[in-house]
Protein backbone atom coordinates (compact mmCIF):
# COMPACT_ATOMS: atom_id res chain seq x y z
CA UNK A 1 0.00 0.00 0.00
CA UNK A 2 2.42 2.15 0.97
CA UNK A 3 4.50 1.56 -2.44
CA UNK A 4 1.47 2.86 -4.25
CA UNK A 5 0.87 5.77 -1.98
CA UNK A 6 4.46 6.78 -3.11
CA UNK A 7 3.74 6.40 -6.94
CA UNK A 8 0.84 8.46 -7.19
CA UNK A 9 2.76 11.07 -4.98
CA UNK A 10 5.44 11.03 -7.43
CA UNK A 11 3.15 11.03 -10.44
CA UNK A 12 1.48 14.22 -9.57
CA UNK A 13 5.19 16.22 -8.73
CA UNK A 14 3.77 18.55 -6.29
CA UNK A 15 4.66 16.66 -3.22
CA UNK A 16 7.93 15.03 -2.01
CA UNK A 17 7.56 11.13 -0.12
CA UNK A 18 10.09 11.53 2.58
CA UNK A 19 11.90 8.53 3.66
CA UNK A 20 11.73 7.86 7.25
CA UNK A 21 14.71 7.19 9.38
CA UNK A 22 15.47 9.32 11.84
CA UNK A 23 13.05 9.01 15.00
CA UNK A 24 12.71 10.05 18.54
CA UNK A 25 15.76 8.66 20.17
CA UNK A 26 17.97 10.75 17.59
CA UNK A 27 17.10 13.91 18.99
CA UNK A 28 17.87 14.99 21.96
CA UNK A 29 16.37 17.67 24.33
CA UNK A 30 13.48 19.30 22.95
CA UNK A 31 11.00 16.70 25.78
CA UNK A 32 8.46 18.73 26.05
CA UNK A 33 8.00 18.56 22.53
CA UNK A 34 8.69 15.50 22.35
CA UNK A 35 6.24 14.09 24.28
CA UNK A 36 3.13 16.34 22.99
CA UNK A 37 3.65 14.52 19.75
CA UNK A 38 3.77 11.51 21.37
CA UNK A 39 0.67 12.21 22.88
CA UNK A 40 -0.57 13.30 19.76
CA UNK A 41 0.80 9.89 18.42
CA UNK A 42 -1.36 7.83 20.66
CA UNK A 43 -4.66 9.73 19.00
CA UNK A 44 -3.65 9.29 15.54
CA UNK A 45 -2.47 5.71 16.04
CA UNK A 46 -6.05 4.19 17.17
CA UNK A 47 -8.50 7.55 15.75
CA UNK A 48 -11.71 5.16 15.07
CA UNK A 49 -11.48 4.33 18.93
CA UNK A 50 -10.12 8.10 19.66
CA UNK A 51 -12.68 9.90 17.78
CA UNK A 52 -15.59 7.36 19.21
CA UNK A 53 -14.15 8.89 22.76
CA UNK A 54 -14.71 12.18 21.58
CA UNK A 55 -10.95 13.33 20.98
CA UNK A 56 -10.31 15.72 18.20
CA UNK A 57 -8.55 14.89 15.32
CA UNK A 58 -5.19 16.62 15.63
CA UNK A 59 -4.69 19.35 13.48
CA UNK A 60 -0.74 20.05 13.80
CA UNK A 61 2.44 22.08 15.29
CA UNK A 62 4.35 24.86 14.21
CA UNK A 63 7.29 24.69 15.48
CA UNK A 64 9.47 27.36 15.48
CA UNK A 65 13.04 28.18 16.29
CA UNK A 66 16.37 29.12 15.42
CA UNK A 67 17.81 26.95 12.61
CA UNK A 68 19.57 23.88 12.85
CA UNK A 69 17.58 22.90 16.42
CA UNK A 70 16.15 20.24 15.21
CA UNK A 71 12.81 21.09 13.69
CA UNK A 72 12.99 19.10 10.97
CA UNK A 73 14.17 16.32 12.81
CA UNK A 74 10.85 16.57 15.11
CA UNK A 75 8.95 16.60 11.33
CA UNK A 76 10.62 13.45 10.40
CA UNK A 77 10.17 11.94 13.68
CA UNK A 78 7.12 12.40 14.32
CA UNK A 79 5.85 10.63 10.91
CA UNK A 80 7.77 7.56 12.38
CA UNK A 81 6.54 7.69 15.63
CA UNK A 82 2.91 7.92 13.69
CA UNK A 83 3.89 5.27 11.44
CA UNK A 84 2.27 7.17 8.51
CA UNK A 85 3.86 8.49 4.99
CA UNK A 86 6.12 12.06 5.94
CA UNK A 87 4.82 14.55 2.48
CA UNK A 88 6.88 17.70 2.01
CA UNK A 89 5.41 20.28 0.46
CA UNK A 90 7.43 22.72 -1.03
CA UNK A 91 5.57 25.68 -1.53
CA UNK A 92 8.14 26.82 -4.95
CA UNK A 93 6.62 24.07 -6.67
CA UNK A 94 3.06 25.02 -5.83
CA UNK A 95 3.97 27.98 -7.78
CA UNK A 96 2.53 27.97 -11.27
CA UNK A 97 3.56 30.56 -14.27
CA UNK A 98 -0.46 30.80 -14.93
CA UNK A 99 -3.26 32.35 -13.75
CA UNK A 100 -4.78 30.32 -11.31
CA UNK A 101 -2.15 27.30 -11.66
CA UNK A 102 -0.81 27.95 -8.31
CA UNK A 103 -4.07 27.83 -6.22
CA UNK A 104 -5.15 24.65 -8.58
CA UNK A 105 -2.13 23.08 -7.48
CA UNK A 106 -2.76 23.73 -3.55
CA UNK A 107 -6.07 22.28 -4.11
CA UNK A 108 -3.92 19.49 -5.37
CA UNK A 109 -1.61 19.11 -3.09
CA UNK A 110 -4.13 18.90 0.10
CA UNK A 111 -6.83 16.87 -1.98
CA UNK A 112 -3.57 14.58 -2.64
CA UNK A 113 -2.51 14.11 1.09
CA UNK A 114 -6.10 13.75 1.91
CA UNK A 115 -6.33 11.04 0.17
CA UNK A 116 -2.99 9.39 1.20
CA UNK A 117 -4.00 10.31 5.20
CA UNK A 118 -3.13 9.16 7.32
CA UNK A 119 0.00 11.05 6.94
CA UNK A 120 1.95 13.88 8.31
CA UNK A 121 2.58 16.82 5.85
CA UNK A 122 5.66 18.58 6.37
CA UNK A 123 5.51 22.64 5.29
CA UNK A 124 9.23 23.37 5.32
CA UNK A 125 10.18 26.95 5.95
CA UNK A 126 6.64 28.45 6.63
CA UNK A 127 7.42 32.00 6.85
CA UNK A 128 9.18 31.82 3.31
CA UNK A 129 6.21 29.99 1.63
CA UNK A 130 4.10 32.92 2.70
CA UNK A 131 6.26 36.35 2.50
CA UNK A 132 5.22 39.26 0.74
CA UNK A 133 1.74 38.37 1.73
CA UNK A 134 -0.70 41.58 1.65
CA UNK A 135 1.71 43.64 -0.70
CA UNK A 136 0.83 44.68 -3.78
CA UNK A 137 1.44 42.98 -7.22
CA UNK A 138 0.79 39.98 -9.24
CA UNK A 139 2.86 37.63 -7.03
CA UNK A 140 1.97 38.80 -3.74
CA UNK A 141 -2.00 38.32 -4.41
CA UNK A 142 -1.09 35.02 -5.30
CA UNK A 143 0.82 34.23 -1.96
CA UNK A 144 -2.11 35.77 -0.22
CA UNK A 145 -5.07 33.73 -2.11
CA UNK A 146 -2.71 30.58 -1.31
CA UNK A 147 -1.91 31.53 2.57
CA UNK A 148 -5.58 31.80 2.68
CA UNK A 149 -6.79 28.44 0.82
CA UNK A 150 -4.09 26.85 3.68
CA UNK A 151 -5.80 28.60 6.38
CA UNK A 152 -8.98 27.53 5.59
CA UNK A 153 -8.43 24.11 5.09
CA UNK A 154 -6.34 24.31 8.65
CA UNK A 155 -9.40 25.42 10.35
CA UNK A 156 -11.60 23.19 8.55
CA UNK A 157 -9.53 20.01 8.43
CA UNK A 158 -11.69 16.84 9.20
CA UNK A 159 -8.85 14.44 7.88
CA UNK A 160 -5.97 12.51 9.38
CA UNK A 161 -3.51 14.80 7.70
CA UNK A 162 -1.23 16.18 10.73
CA UNK A 163 0.62 19.39 9.76
CA UNK A 164 4.48 19.51 10.95
CA UNK A 165 4.98 23.74 10.06
CA UNK A 166 8.95 24.79 10.54
CA UNK A 167 9.75 27.99 10.64
CA UNK A 168 13.23 30.13 11.22
CA UNK A 169 11.20 33.33 11.57
CA UNK A 170 7.73 33.15 12.59
CA UNK A 171 8.13 37.13 13.39
CA UNK A 172 7.34 37.18 9.25
CA UNK A 173 4.63 35.16 9.54
CA UNK A 174 1.06 36.68 9.06
CA UNK A 175 -1.10 36.76 12.58
CA UNK A 176 -3.97 34.71 11.40
CA UNK A 177 -1.66 31.73 11.49
CA UNK A 178 -1.06 31.89 15.01
CA UNK A 179 -4.66 32.23 16.34
CA UNK A 180 -6.52 29.28 18.04
CA UNK A 181 -7.91 26.48 16.12
CA UNK A 182 -5.08 26.46 12.98
CA UNK A 183 -2.43 24.59 14.97
CA UNK A 184 -2.72 22.96 17.69
CA UNK A 185 0.19 24.36 19.22
CA UNK A 186 3.57 26.16 18.77
CA UNK A 187 6.87 25.58 20.00
CA UNK A 188 9.57 27.23 20.18
CA UNK A 189 12.95 25.55 19.74
CA UNK A 190 16.08 27.40 21.41
CA UNK A 191 19.93 26.63 21.03
CA UNK A 192 20.51 23.60 23.36
CA UNK A 193 21.53 24.21 27.24
CA UNK A 194 24.07 22.28 28.79
CA UNK A 195 22.20 18.49 29.39
CA UNK A 196 20.77 18.74 26.01
CA UNK A 197 24.31 19.58 24.69
CA UNK A 198 25.82 16.50 26.28
CA UNK A 199 22.45 14.05 24.63
CA UNK A 200 23.20 15.36 21.17
CA UNK A 201 26.68 14.77 21.45
CA UNK A 202 26.06 11.28 22.87
CA UNK A 203 23.35 10.60 19.72
CA UNK A 204 26.58 11.78 17.22
CA UNK A 205 28.98 10.32 18.73
CA UNK A 206 27.06 6.81 19.62
CA UNK A 207 25.99 6.69 15.85
CA UNK A 208 29.16 6.82 14.30
CA UNK A 209 31.78 5.12 17.19
CA UNK A 210 30.19 3.87 19.56
CA UNK A 211 33.07 1.78 20.56
CA UNK A 212 34.81 4.99 21.69
CA UNK A 213 31.80 6.78 23.35
CA UNK A 214 32.79 5.96 26.97
CA UNK A 215 35.85 7.20 27.30
CA UNK A 216 35.27 10.46 25.43
CA UNK A 217 34.59 13.29 28.21
CA UNK A 218 31.55 14.89 27.36
CA UNK A 219 31.42 17.56 30.14
CA UNK A 220 34.48 18.44 28.22
CA UNK A 221 32.73 19.10 25.08
CA UNK A 222 29.57 20.32 26.74
CA UNK A 223 31.32 23.67 28.57
CA UNK A 224 32.99 24.24 25.15
CA UNK A 225 29.74 24.03 23.24
CA UNK A 226 27.68 27.05 24.90
CA UNK A 227 25.97 28.88 21.45
CA UNK A 228 26.09 25.79 19.31
CA UNK A 229 23.45 24.29 17.79
CA UNK A 230 22.64 20.89 16.86
CA UNK A 231 23.65 20.95 13.63
CA UNK A 232 27.03 22.19 14.63
CA UNK A 233 27.72 19.91 17.25
CA UNK A 234 26.79 17.03 14.40
CA UNK A 235 29.65 19.16 12.57
CA UNK A 236 31.99 18.79 15.54
CA UNK A 237 31.67 14.85 15.67
CA UNK A 238 31.85 14.33 11.79
CA UNK A 239 35.06 16.37 11.47
CA UNK A 240 36.77 15.24 15.11
CA UNK A 241 36.28 11.39 13.59
CA UNK A 242 37.47 12.60 10.16
CA UNK A 243 41.23 13.72 11.52
CA UNK A 244 41.33 10.96 13.88
CA UNK A 245 41.35 8.94 10.76
CA UNK A 246 43.40 10.63 8.29
CA UNK A 247 45.91 11.52 11.51
CA UNK A 248 45.99 7.36 11.12
CA UNK A 249 44.63 6.61 14.69
CA UNK A 250 42.89 3.62 16.29
CA UNK A 251 40.23 5.32 18.28
CA UNK A 252 38.37 9.00 18.36
CA UNK A 253 39.24 10.56 21.89
CA UNK A 254 38.02 13.54 23.30
CA UNK A 255 41.32 15.48 22.17
CA UNK A 256 39.98 15.44 18.48
CA UNK A 257 36.99 16.49 19.43
CA UNK A 258 38.01 19.37 21.00
CA UNK A 259 40.67 20.45 18.42
CA UNK A 260 37.23 20.20 16.07
CA UNK A 261 35.78 22.43 18.23
CA UNK A 262 38.24 25.11 18.22
CA UNK A 263 38.54 25.24 14.66
CA UNK A 264 34.48 25.95 13.81
CA UNK A 265 32.32 28.76 14.65
CA UNK A 266 29.11 27.83 15.82
CA UNK A 267 26.01 29.44 14.98
CA UNK A 268 25.88 32.10 17.62
CA UNK A 269 29.12 33.41 16.49
CA UNK A 270 27.78 33.58 12.81
CA UNK A 271 24.48 35.05 13.50
CA UNK A 272 25.50 37.06 16.04
CA UNK A 273 22.92 39.66 17.23
CA UNK A 274 20.60 37.99 14.90
CA UNK A 275 20.22 34.81 16.90
CA UNK A 276 19.64 36.90 20.15
CA UNK A 277 17.04 39.01 18.73
CA UNK A 278 14.92 36.42 17.28
CA UNK A 279 15.16 34.94 21.07
CA UNK A 280 14.35 37.81 22.89
CA UNK A 281 11.55 38.23 19.86
CA UNK A 282 10.31 34.97 20.95
CA UNK A 283 10.12 35.45 24.53
P1 LIG B 1 16.25 22.83 11.65
O1 LIG B 1 15.88 23.22 13.06
O2 LIG B 1 16.90 23.96 10.93
O3 LIG B 1 15.12 22.19 10.91
P2 LIG B 1 17.44 20.22 11.53
O4 LIG B 1 16.42 19.48 12.31
O5 LIG B 1 17.41 20.02 10.04
O6 LIG B 1 17.41 21.75 11.85
O7 LIG B 1 18.88 19.84 12.07
C1 LIG B 1 19.99 19.64 11.22
C2 LIG B 1 20.81 18.46 11.70
O8 LIG B 1 21.44 18.79 12.94
C3 LIG B 1 19.95 17.24 11.99
O9 LIG B 1 19.80 16.41 10.88
C4 LIG B 1 20.71 16.56 13.13
O10 LIG B 1 21.67 15.70 12.63
C5 LIG B 1 21.37 17.72 13.86
N1 LIG B 1 20.56 18.14 15.02
C6 LIG B 1 19.94 19.33 15.19
N2 LIG B 1 19.28 19.39 16.36
C7 LIG B 1 19.47 18.21 16.97
C8 LIG B 1 19.04 17.62 18.21
N3 LIG B 1 18.27 18.31 19.07
N4 LIG B 1 19.42 16.36 18.49
C9 LIG B 1 20.20 15.67 17.63
N5 LIG B 1 20.64 16.15 16.45
C10 LIG B 1 20.30 17.39 16.11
Amino acid sequence: VLDQKKQMIEKAGILEMVPLKESMDDIGGLNNLKKWIGNKAKVLNDIKRAQDFGVDLPKGVLIAGVPGCGKSLNAKASAKLMGVPLLKLDMGRLMGKYVGESEKNMRRAIALAEAISPCVLWVDELEKAFAGIGGAGGAAEVTTRLFGQFLTWMQEKTSAVFVVATANDIMKLPPELMRKGRFDEIFYVQLPKETERKKIFEIHIGKRRPQDLEKIDLDRLVSKTEGYSGADIEGVVKEGIEDAFIQGHDAVTTKDFVEAIDSTHPLKEIMGDSIEKLEKEYK
